[in-house]
């Protein structure tokens, strides 16, 4: 994909960092800010692309050049990128990668580039171990560093770099956006929220098909509410690669439960009895996902027991 004419809130940053790109003043260490899937990592690696790109059209890599097939081929030896989101961390052997390649010379007779995508991950000893070249690198070398939670860096590492915060796109920009991507709006709208407000993340939720997903769990929630179903055929479709979308679910459902529930106008002992109730099922749901993330925790048990203690709360 062609980032900048694709993501449009990215433009910008783009042309600012272009300017000082062509007045020589490029900082070699750059931070990228952002919350998560507004395009910050896409943002960093059309970077990298234009840096080592050898004719640049327009402050963009021109894509026909030999450097330009190596790197979209993934195989461009003056790049090396970090960019594992299912690793846990980022330790000090992956670092020491970056540093030994940093002091040669680059293969292709132009820049030599690195990202690393949400650096925060960097244990500390992989911190300090690229603080060296963030500090001083040969010339014609980058670090394009990108994170959602820079208040996880150590400050030696932030006062080493350039901080970009990258904008998230306005209302409009997301909806011309939605519609180029040939997105039903309502079905993104719906994404957009459950995924913290971020347009990739969302799109990529809906190539998944988020709704269907979302739309059968909550009708099979439905059907334990009423009783029609048991706790154990609830869990039955268990999938844990969903499992924080299942807690989202039950919570916007319950909440949204509990709000038709209390402008009703009836004042009958029953309807205090059932705001008690679905009070109950949420903060159920809500201990339960607080744990979710704690050390050796068995997800798939600790949300079987959810539906287990669901059960048992709708029929005290
Ligand atoms: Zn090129």
């Amino acid at each position: 994909m062609h980032v900048i004419k694709e993501l449009t809130w990215l433009r910008p940053l783009s042309d600012k960092l272009e300017q000082q790109l062509q007045l020589n003043r490029l900082h070699h260490a750059l931070l990228f800010d952002a919350t998560e899937g507004v395009g910050k990592y896409e943002f960093a690696k059309s970077l990298a692309n234009r840096l080592l790109c050898n004719q640049a059209i327009d402050g963009q890599a021109c894509g026909q050049c030999k450097s330009c097939h190596l790197f979209n081929n993934g195989s461009h030896p003056d790049y090396l990128e970090f960019a594992d989101d299912t690793a846990n961390s980022i330790g000090v052997e992956q670092i020491r990668a970056i540093v030994n390649k940093a002091q040669q010379k680059s293969q292709q007779g132009g820049a030599l580039v690195f990202v690393i995508k949400n650096c925060e991950k960097m244990t500390d000893s992989a911190a300090n171990a690229l603080l060296k070249t963030l500090e001083e690198p040969n010339p014609h070398t980058y670090l394009l560093l990108t994170t959602s939670a820079i208040s996880h860096l150590l400050p030696t590492i932030l006062s080493r770099c350039q901080l970009h915060r990258v904008n998230s796109p306005t209302e409009i920009q997301l909806n011309e956006w939605v519609a180029r991507q040939g997105i039903e709006q309502s079905d993104f709208l719906v994404a957009y929220q459950d995924s913290g407000h971020a347009p990739l993340k969302a799109s990529a939720l809906l190539a998944d098909n988020y709704i269907e997903k979302r739309t059968n769990y909550l009708s099979q929630f439905k059907q334990l509410l009423a009783g029609r179903i048991s706790a154990f055929d609830f869990f039955a479709d268990f999938q844990e690669s969903e499992l924080n979308h299942y807690y989202i679910w039950l919570m916007q459902a319950l909440n949204q439960w509990l709000s038709v529930k209390s402008k009703q106008a009836d004042q009958s002992v029953d309807k205090s009895a059932q705001l008690v109730k679905i009070s109950s099922l949420y903060q159920a749901v809500q201990h339960n996902y607080a744990n979710v993330n704690l050390n050796g925790i068995n997800k798939k048990l600790n949300y079987q027991q959810l539906c287990h203690k669901i059960e048992a709360i709708l029929q005290e």
